[in-house]
């Protein structure tokens, strides 16, 4: 049986293990700490930034990693198919065209493959929102009026007052696991239904993406009952708790497939297979995937003194200040940086910047595809696969 040692434990590492898996192959993860899952809403982005989104797949030359439609297709089957799997609620069919959420800031965010919790759209459409009195971010007479202006539709909006366990330390995190609690879900039945006789008919109702980290869809429900309309969240700034369910469910279901997680910083990660860690463990694998992330692309993160950082060696390269991003796209490995054992995918790879592109489900999809097709590790969809163009080729 092949070893594979994946470092990362990101969305890009998570999709990389299931596909090992599945390979039949035996898979480490280690990683210093959790992904970036956590920072957004879950949501997988693929879409270019301009023009068209109606149609995602007409925009596929618009990506870095030039793979065909079919290729595209089977990597998000493959993708949905492990959420799925791992109890995350994606459809069972792509979508195909392309999809809108609300932002707390009650703007129209383009998204893709978007889990049954969070409102999405296909055209703007007439909505309720719900604020929460205590809730930092949930400021639902701006985002109505900002939903309105943009988008020039109908929508309303009313503020519940706070529950009584409420103490100003509450983050979203602390909200959910009340909303979990039987208690937190009774004020919350509650409060919507004393507002639900206004609400029109038919209109969805969008409350803050806190209605619980453990049952989501059980809450989600149990408030449709309540008042007698589909309920659905908005998405909120970092930390995202639609993100930390899909981690957790994903890293779940992995653990149950015999995917071995440690903890530790990999400070070397040899051609020879050999990885070695901080504390002094080391072993060897026959292929190594380096999913280490990176908030710049590349592989590098920027600290608040200004400092460029490789995320896998401790390395510091330079420094920057504000309006550097171009000269940022030529640091950092290349995605096809990779010796016969190593790879990288995912935010290590450069010349990709998911977080100015909206794209970064596309990112991981690419470049894992094209880290374990590398390898010889997995094959997705038909052959042909890979395209000369590549994440390191991109002016
Ligand atoms: C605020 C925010 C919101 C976003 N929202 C979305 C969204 O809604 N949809 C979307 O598609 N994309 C979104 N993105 C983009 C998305 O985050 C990237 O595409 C994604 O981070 C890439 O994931 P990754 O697995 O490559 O890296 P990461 O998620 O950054 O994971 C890196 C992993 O490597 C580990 N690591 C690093 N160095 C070492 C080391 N030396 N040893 C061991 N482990 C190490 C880290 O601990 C971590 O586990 C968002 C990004 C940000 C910042």
């Amino acid at each position: 049986m092949t070893r594979v040692t994946v470092v990362g434990q990101g969305p890009a590492a998570l999709f990389a293990a299931s596909l090992i898996r599945e390979a039949g192959h035996e898979c480490i993860i280690v990683s210093e700490s959790e992904g970036s899952l956590p920072l957004w809403s879950g949501t997988f982005d693929f879409h270019a930034p301009v023009g068209d989104v109606s149609n995602p797949w007409s925009l596929l030359d618009n990506q870095p990693i030039s793979l065909s439609g079919q290729e595209w297709k089977s990597l998000w089957e493959s993708l949905a198919r492990f959420e799925r799997e791992a109890g995350i609620p994606v459809p069972d069919l792509l979508p195909s065209r392309g999809l809108f959420t609300i932002t707390c800031t009650g703007r129209e965010k383009p998204v893709f493959m978007v889990p049954a919790w969070q409102y999405a759209q296909e055209a703007a459409q007439p909505v309720w929102f719900v604020g929460f009195d205590g809730l930092a971010d949930s400021m639902a007479a701006f985002q109505c009026g900002a939903y309105q202006k943009h988008t020039g539709v109908e929508a309303n909006y009313c503020e519940i007052p706070k529950p009584s366990k409420w103490t100003p330390t509450w983050g979203a995190v602390r909200w959910a696991a009340y909303v979990d609690s039987d208690g937190g879900l009774d004020w919350l039945k509650r409060a919507l239904q004393k507002v639900s006789p206004d609400i029109p008919p038919g209109w969805p109702v969008l409350v803050p993406q806190v209605i619980g980290r453990k049952f989501p869809e059980r809450n989600l429900r149990a408030l449709q009952m309540a008042t007698g309309h589909p309920v659905f969240e908005y998405p909120l700034p970092p930390p995202s708790l639609g993100g930390m369910r899909i981690r957790d469910r994903w890293v779940w279901n992995l653990k149950q497939s015999g995917v071995q997680f440690l903890a530790g910083r990999v400070t070397l990660a040899e051609p020879s297979g050999q990885i070695s860690l901080e504390d002094g463990r080391e072993w060897r694998s026959d292929h190594i995937i380096v999913a280490s992330g990176g908030i710049l692309g590349g592989g590098l993160e920027i600290s608040v003194d200004g400092k460029v950082h490789d995320t896998l060696r401790k390395e510091v390269l330079g420094s920057i200040t504000v309006r550097q991003d171009l000269q940022m796209q030529e640091w950092g490995r290349l995605a096809d940086d990779g010796t016969p054992r190593i790879t990288t995918c995912g935010a290590q790879c450069r010349g990709w910047n998911p977080n100015r592109d909206s794209n970064g489900g596309a990112l991981i999809l690419a470049t894992v595809f094209q880290g374990l097709n590398r390898e010889g590790l997995v094959a997705v969809g038909p052959p042909g696969a890979v395209s000369e163009r590549s994440v390191s080729h991109v002016e």
